[in-house]
């Protein structure tokens, strides 16, 4: 079985010294995040993953200071290529890039796909509490399209004044309420929904946009948001066919049949592209989940490696 995840991660000191905050993580994470050669493969190998596409881990490009974040982002994607080289037959990678300056940003894409070989690009989170949707943002977006590559949106922390408004309750009983439990998708699904509603794909009709976690729950919502969008006092707009044109979502961490039923039902198959997270989330249990899964063998190929190798022309 030919296996392909598309958000997995590594981390790099130098570039993490440039972080506005400490994000660092537990030390079996950071040892994992820092490995290329000995524990990442062993883990792959042990699953039957056979490639990677790897980007930094949050919060990548978002939290830099715009006067250090173009030379940041350019040093953490040498790095990056440097280490994709020992086994480029078992890695890729996806760009980090200096959000807070999208033209350089653009910029930036351009190098790591065209000089670098990298498949796209990772963007995390508000830049300064502006979404990614904002018009700032596209240059980025407008690249990405004449690049025909994707940039996945990856979840980062609520901006501090959702924090406190939403989640503060249960910031010591339940910290990971504000992330992975429920925050981040909320942030990302918001962002995913403000995406379609800027019109960037009717500037940009070919973009390709990434979700993970199985699109952040928009799928489940799909119908809802929809219909609730066509009523009168809206703009026109073509949610639903929007989200299913030009979005392609992951399984990572978030290895569920009935929710994978659902956005197979929802997108259609060949938009769903198989990621594990980690090593947030371990190898074994997200492929195990999948070859288990019950669906026909071309959709499980499809998700498992054929969908990503056409998106990413690996
Ligand atoms: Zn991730």
């Amino acid at each position: 079985m030919d296996i392909v995840a598309v958000e997995e991660h590594f981390w790099s000191r130098e570039f993490a010294a440039h972080f506005l905050g400490n994000f660092d993580r537990p030390p079996r994470i950071m040892q994992r995040l820092e490995d290329f050669m000995t524990l990442r493969l062993e883990e792959m190998d042990a699953a039957g993953i056979g490639t990677q596409v790897i980007s930094h881990a949050p919060p990548g490009g978002q939290k830099l200071a715009p006067e250090t974040c173009v030379a940041a982002c350019r040093g953490v994607n040498d790095t990056l290529a440097s280490l994709v080289a020992q086994a480029p037959e078992r890695f890729a990678a996806f760009a980090t890039l200096p959000q807070a300056e999208p033209e350089a940003a653009a910029d930036e894409l351009q190098r790591a796909v065209e000089d670098l070989g990298f498949k796209g690009a990772m963007m995390f989170g508000p830049t300064n509490g502006m979404f990614s949707d904002e018009k700032p943002f596209w240059p980025i977006y407008e690249r990405a399209a004449r690049l025909k590559v994707p940039v996945y949106l990856h979840p980062a922390l609520p901006d501090k004044r959702v924090s406190e408004v939403y989640y503060a309750t249960y910031a010591e009983s339940h910290p990971d309420l504000l992330g992975a439990a429920w925050g981040f998708g909320i942030e990302t699904g918001t962002l995913g929904v403000r995406m379609v509603l800027s019109g960037v794909f009717d500037a940009h009709p070919d973009l390709q946009i990434i979700l993970g976690h199985l699109g952040e729950g928009i799928p489940l919502q799909l119908s809802r948001i929809d219909e609730s969008l066509k009523r009168p006092a809206n703009a026109p707009t073509e949610f639903a066919k929007t989200f299913r044109n030009n979005f392609f979502i992951t399984t990572s961490g978030f290895f569920s049949d009935s929710a994978l039923r659902c956005c197979i039902e929802e997108m259609g198959a060949d938009r769903i592209l198989f990621a594990v997270d980690w090593p947030f989330v371990d190898n074994a249990g997200g492929v195990g989940w999948l070859k288990a899964f019950p669906t026909d063998p071309d959709t499980r190929a499809g998700i498992f490696s054929g969908n990503a190798r056409k998106l990413l022309r690996l």
